[in-house]
């Protein structure tokens, strides 16, 4: 259930970084599933054993209405044999990504955002006395779901200097520091919080860490906030795209990949380094953005 086969990694050739002979790679969990895409698969599969073990067939998650984790939660659920409810914040909504959703079987009911921001509430108004529904935290979160990331370390044919991975919940980046320091490595993590009060992340992931070990936390790049994003970030998207074929979004990996420019440029990853970067996936994210990345052509009503 959910083993896919280890993620590709890939040599970024840039000019700037054979300058400085810097070698860049990027872990392509992007490349895992179409649907459960990224570190969701990683989360999502000793969640889906617990489940099965459980004999619960019934996955009841939590999401945004362009959630990455609601889409491969939908798809995990009916490529496996499970139901899925995903309770979706605010007004009911058609788009992409729900649609994607529905077509996986996934049942969707929207709630307001008070009545959301309670999911166990949620879970018990719905599910109470439902020995099938097996309830699974927005993002995946938790120990199972870090369990998960530990085998994007396990993975890895080789050791790099540096480790920079996006954090919305801080599972994924717990779960790499837990294989990390189990093989004992000196890998420096650097950590690209997306969302912008980000202080309540360092006890998220310390919680979740087996043994207490170090990492730097980068609090500056979240362009606004979760969702944010700015002309800059955009325009460094694109490009990026453009020169490399890898599609990033502006939510988490648009964010982690301009980190890793910068901390090129500041010196903190110095010359000679090797550093790999996780693509997390979330491609689709992307769909809700059409009109930040061409809003020209939106006004010549090509749509
Ligand atoms: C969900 C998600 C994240 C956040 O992962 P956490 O484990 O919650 O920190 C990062 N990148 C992408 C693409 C995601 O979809």
């Amino acid at each position: 259930m959910l083993s896919y086969g280890p993620s590709p990694i890939q040599q970024l050739d840039i000019a700037s970084f054979t300058t400085k002979n810097l070698q860049v790679w990027v872990k392509r969990d992007d490349l895992i599933h179409p649907f459960i895409s990224g570190n969701k698969s990683r989360k999502l599969k000793y969640l889906l054993l617990d489940a099965a073990q459980k004999n619960q067939r019934h996955l009841v998650t939590f999401g945004g209405a362009f959630s990455n984790h609601l889409l491969a939660t939908a798809a995990a659920a009916a490529e496996n044999g499970f139901r899925s409810t995903g309770f979706a914040r605010g007004e009911p909504v058609q788009n992409d990504m729900l649609l994607l959703c529905r077509l996986m079987g996934m049942d969707l009911r929207f709630v307001s955002r008070e009545d959301y921001r309670d999911k166990q509430g949620l879970f018990y108004r719905y599910f109470f006395g439902d020995t099938d529904a097996y309830f699974i935290a927005e993002g995946a979160a938790g120990e199972l779901g870090a369990l998960g990331c530990e085998e994007i370390v396990t993975e890895l044919p080789r050791d790099f200097d540096h480790i920079i991975c996006a954090c919305g919940t801080g599972t994924t980046v717990s779960g790499i520091l837990n294989g990390l320091s189990a093989q004992k490595k000196h890998t420096r993590i650097h950590v690209v919080p997306i969302l912008k009060d980000s202080g309540f992340l360092k006890e998220a992931i310390d919680g979740l860490l087996k043994s207490p070990v170090e990492y730097n936390f980068h609090s500056a790049y979240h362009f606004g906030g979760y969702a944010k994003t700015d002309e800059h970030l955009i325009d460094f998207i694109k490009k990026f795209i453009a020169k490399t074929g890898i599609l990033i979004d502006p939510v988490y990996t648009g964010k982690a990949f301009y980190a890793l420019f910068d901390l090129i440029e500041k010196g903190v990853i110095k010359e000679g380094g090797s550093t790999l970067v996780i693509h997390t996936g979330g491609t689709f994210g992307l769909l809700g953005m059409r009109e930040k990345f061409f809003p020209q052509i939106l006004s010549k009503k090509h749509r």
